[in-house]
């Protein structure tokens, strides 16, 4: 499938760009109407980390017009093993600051517009508005999800690669044209289940495998040239030094892009969604949690527990176990609820999707209340296995 240019071309390549992009402009397939594209494209580099650093260094070198970095870090040490785009003096720098220095000088023709900030669901609409294509370059579940959320509800490309060890992954997601993040990944891995690369290491050229990768499709959607990753995932082994294409059906039942889309909007919390729990919650819920089927043998059998929803009110507002007494997570972690907790009844924790519970219940651990449980999977669970006819939202 090949797809028309995502860019018009600029009215013109000044002289200086003719001799700076000479070898572009001499193949045949990019040209100088190819050149003038680029030029006049507007490319957004989520993270100038690990992927940003080659991805940014080659499409300014490209010839891309306007690159914008959004980045919020500061340069370590420990980064510069594989940001190269990074160097010893820019060590406590700002990673969005460094990279447009180092942009500067490969291509000072390259217009750099810095976002220094954390994207999150109140900025990511409107940063991502400005751009035409995003190249996502993010290290998290989190922030991933929500990328691909924001670009499919803009109808916007973006070209997404993960790296770890010596495995990486490329892919371009375009929901008018093919699937999406979530057809491929509906649900985030459990937590815990995937390690980070701060947590499980990464060669560090793998970033320029997969970094090369995402501005080779970043090119090729810009000019409109060859054929798009677009329902295609690209997987590499270092290791093995082998690239296999695995095709990528959009799904039908996309709660994002599907026919009967359920997410019309950027969710509440992306970090709730992808579980990212602390170690105490990773060690509190060991043995020490139960299914919703369990929960509603308990409550059917008479049971003398104690059900605190530890949602927020306005979720409880919208569907709730019946049972449960509302006690937001904030309250039990400052301490503040513990004394409306029964010390004869066993306390059973839920919230949304079991996250914040294991938070909680990590404190009431610590606090004494040692046989309180948790609802794995929350209300959605409990929606799932025993009441679909509640709204999950
Ligand atoms: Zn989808």
């Amino acid at each position: 499938m090949s797809l028309p240019p995502l860019v018009e071309p600029a009215a013109e390549l000044t002289v200086d760009e003719i001799r700076r992009y000479s070898r572009h402009l001499i193949i045949p397939d990019v040209g100088v109407t190819g050149q003038k594209r680029l030029k006049n494209a507007r490319v957004l580099c989520v993270g100038a980390g690990g992927l940003g650093s080659p991805a940014l260094m080659y499409l300014a070198a490209a010839g891309v017009g306007t690159l914008g970095i959004i980045d919020f870090d500061t340069v370590d040490e420990s980064n510069l093993q594989r940001q190269i785009i990074h160097g010893v003096s820019d060590i406590g720098r700002s990673k969005a600051e460094s990279a447009a220095a180092s942009i500067r000088e490969i291509n000072p023709l390259v217009n750099v517009e810095i976002h220094n900030t954390a994207l999150d669901r109140d900025n990511v609409r409107e940063i991502f508005a400005q751009y035409d294509l995003i190249v996502d370059g993010t290290d998290n579940f989190a922030t991933r999800y929500m990328v691909n959320d924001a670009a499919v509800l803009l109808g916007k490309p973006y070209v997404w690669g993960s790296i770890y060890r010596f495995d990486g992954q490329a892919s371009v997601f375009w929901a008018e044209h093919g699937p999406c993040y979530r057809c491929l990944y509906p649900e985030p891995p459990p937590p815990g289940m995937v390690p980070s690369c701060a947590e499980g290491g990464v060669l560090g050229v793998l970033c320029a495998s997969i970094g090369s990768i995402q501005v080779n499709e970043a090119i090729k959607l810009l000019a409109g040239v060859g054929e798009p990753l677009v329902g295609r995932l690209m997987v590499y082994d270092a290791l093995e030094m082998s690239y296999r294409k695995i095709k990528v059906r959009k799904d039908p039942n996309c709660v994002l892009c599907g026919e009967n889309a359920t997410l019309t909007d950027l969710m509440e919390d992306y970090e709730d969604f992808c579980g990212a729990v602390s170690v105490e919650a990773q060690e509190a819920v060991v043995d020490s949690t139960i299914t919703a089927a369990e929960l509603k043998e308990w409550q059917d059998a008479g049971k003398d527990i104690f059900l605190v929803d530890v949602r927020e009110p306005a979720e409880y507002e919208i569907v709730r176990i019946p049972g449960a007494t509302l006690i937001p997570k904030g309250e039990i972690l400052s301490g503040e609820a513990l004394a409306k907790l029964p010390q004869d009844k066993q306390v059973v924790l839920h919230c949304k999707s079991g996250v914040r519970s294991a938070e909680a219940l990590a404190a009431l651990k610590a606090a004494g209340f040692r046989d309180a449980v948790h609802v794995q999977g929350g209300v959605l669970s409990w929606i799932k296995q025993i009441d679909p006819s509640l709204p999950a939202y």
